[in-house]
């Protein structure tokens, strides 16, 4: 078998895992901007960090019972990954979202935070299925500079919630979880549900209950194809716009200004607290205004969540590559990015990798 000599850790590994693949070469224009563009004009602010693709869960909408991980020498180290952040941030990254997996399983997770803290980023933000959230821990997420929480949560029903994450964790200890990160102020704490036709989609209404009695936002996603089982169908999507008429047989709700980028189209109650939206992926994809790049656990770039075509930095990485190759690289990869995915159209192919590969 081939080898290489890795020099970080001195040891002979595969070639095989070092995955060395690079991005097209961006046209020279591309590099002077020193920003993050892709070919279609539109400019890069946003990068989702997958810091881990292990999860304690197994959402039959994400994750296989028997998923096989990455093994672990190919994972990022924590320095990798603020070596890569800060690249980012050099070429114009202004958000951050933390994901996985399950991002609290990632033994790192407080340096991370301590790390990306003091970059003087606008927006710091953390997705998790809330199951692992103890004690003080939202506060020293606060304190460390974490801004806001995504919890997932898909039913308000204890045995279906056993059935849809295949987890004993309790329905009680994920509502705690959310309870204590909006106590903490790592607000709007943002609470997202994927709905399934058959499965969860009578409890719309109950959800936009849940919002305004927890002071939250509900935020209703599409079922989208990026489960292991590959079972999605298109009539096993809600669309957003049947949600919205479900809710309003209840409640009064109001359209709120979304900013240009955003993926959800919220609402606000006309009376009381909390906001509920919905990701309208499937039925209304909002491509246009995308701004997002995708880092998974194995340093491997992904410019569009339904796109395939990604390329992997590890290597670059390892192999003592300066700033501005590293720079080169990121340069290359988003302009790479394309204009859209192609769910409505004949012929699209579902993405290979499934959402907790890639990093929610
Ligand atoms: N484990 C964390 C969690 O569940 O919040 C973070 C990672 S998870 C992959 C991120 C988000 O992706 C979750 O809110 C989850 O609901 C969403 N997701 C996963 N698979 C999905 C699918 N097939 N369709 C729509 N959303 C999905
Ligand atoms: Fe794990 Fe999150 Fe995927 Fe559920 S959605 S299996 S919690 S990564």
């Amino acid at each position: 078998m081939q080898v290489f000599e890795c020099i970080i850790y001195g040891l002979d590994v595969p070639l095989s895992i070092l995955n060395t693949n690079t991005p097209p070469v961006a046209p020279a224009d591309a590099l002077q901007h020193g920003k993050l563009f892709d070919s279609h004009g539109r400019q890069i602010r946003d990068l989702r960090l997958s810091v881990t693709d292990r999860c304690n869960f197994r959402c039959v909408y994400c994750m296989a019972p028997d998923v096989k991980y990455i093994p672990k020498m190919q994972l990022l180290t924590l320095d990798e990954y603020i070596r890569v952040i800060q690249i980012a941030l050099s070429l114009g990254i202004e958000k951050l979202r933390i994901t996985g997996g399950e991002p609290t399983l990632y033994p790192h997770l407080d340096e991370l935070l301590k790390e990306v803290g003091k970059m003087g980023l606008k927006d710091i933000a953390l997705t998790t299925n809330g199951s692992r959230i103890r004690g003080q821990w939202a506060q020293r997420w606060k304190s460390l500079g974490l801004n806001r929480v995504t919890v997932s949560l898909d039913t308000l029903n204890p045995q279906r919630k056993d059935a849809i994450t295949r987890s004993q964790t309790s329905l009680q200890t994920v509502i705690n979880s959310i309870d204590a990160l909006r106590d903490a102020g790592l607000t709007p704490v943002k609470v997202n549900a994927v709905i399934m036709r058959g499965v969860n989609d009578d409890e719309v209404v109950a959800f936009a209950d849940f919002a305004k009695e927890h002071e939250v936002d509900m935020r209703m996603i599409e079922f989208m194809p990026l489960d292991a089982g590959k079972r999605w169908e298109r009539r096993h999507v809600v669309s957003a716009h049947e949600m919205l008429e479900q809710i309003k047989t209840k409640h009064d709700v109001i359209r709120e200004n979304d900013s240009i980028t955003s993926t959800s189209m919220n609402y606000r109650f006309k009376e009381g607290n909390g906001r509920i939206g919905f990701i309208a992926s499937v039925t209304q994809a909002f491509c246009g205004a995308c701004d997002r790049m995708r880092i998974m656990a194995d340093g491997t770039l992904r410019p569009c969540l339904f796109s395939d075509e990604e390329w992997n930095i590890r290597s670059l990485l390892r192999s003592g590559a300066s700033d501005d190759a590293l720079r080169t690289f990121l340069i290359n990869t988003m302009w790479q990015k394309s204009d859209g995915h192609q769910m409505n159209q004949e012929g699209f192919q579902r993405p290979q990798k499934t959402m907790s590969r890639i990093g929610g």
